[in-house]
């Protein structure tokens, strides 16, 4: 039996949207990006949209209330029920704590919360190819770096709060998508 209620960690690049994707085809739950939410928002112009295309576009979290509304709106749509793979939420303490609090009203707890260790310089490289790709407007080298540090000072300690919590599993995120797949797997039983 897998977990079900799961979040992935990692830095920008690390494969968390791959491997969320990888998730939602093998255990058929949803997967919950804010950073995809907040994006379609940018684009339809909502107000959401309009007070973090700022922050978006530096490289810079969005308020924990912007994100933290999202997110909750989110995880209270019916086929989270099933269990769901947060991808880029929570990023700081505050949002962590809202999580708890959202998840302890539904009665349904996060089960696992999987960190994918990467390097930085790989990591990086990665980024720069999804530019050439996808052509988002955060990806150029610049706002790479702010999202790598923006990372250690905000989100790294999160590591920390859910290995407290007993749930954190490390998971070497280099490698192969698929080798990578079967070590979260692995993680998630
Ligand atoms: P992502 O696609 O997860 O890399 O997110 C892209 C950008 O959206 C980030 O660089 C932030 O500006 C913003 N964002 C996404 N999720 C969050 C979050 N949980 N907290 C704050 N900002 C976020």
């Amino acid at each position: 039996m897998s977990a079900t209620r799961l979040l992935l960690l990692g830095p920008p690049g690390a494969g968390k949207g791959t491997q969320a994707q990888r998730l939602v085809e093998g255990l058929g739950i949803p997967q919950i990006s804010t950073g995809d939410m907040l994006r379609a928002a940018v684009a339809a112009g909502t107000e959401v949209g309009r007070l973090a295309k700022e922050y978006m576009d530096r490289g810079d979290l969005v308020p924990d209330e912007v994100v933290i509304g999202v997110a909750r709106e989110r995880l209270a749509q019916p086929d989270a029920g099933k269990g769901f793979i947060l991808d880029g939420f929570p990023r700081t303490r505050a949002q962590a704590e809202a999580l708890d609090d959202t998840l302890g009203e539904l009665g349904t707890p996060l089960e696992r919360c999987v960190s994918l260790l990467v390097n930085e310089d790989e990591v990086v490289d990665r980024l720069l190819k999804r530019a050439g790709i996808e052509g988002r407007a955060d990806d150029n080298e610049a706002t790479i770096r702010n999202r790598m540090q923006v990372y250690k000072d905000q989100t790294e300690p999160l590591v920390a709060y859910y290995r407290d919590k007993g749930v954190l599993r490390e998971v070497d995120g280099m490698g192969s998508v698929d080798e990578i797949a079967v070590r979260v797997e692995e993680a998630l039983a």
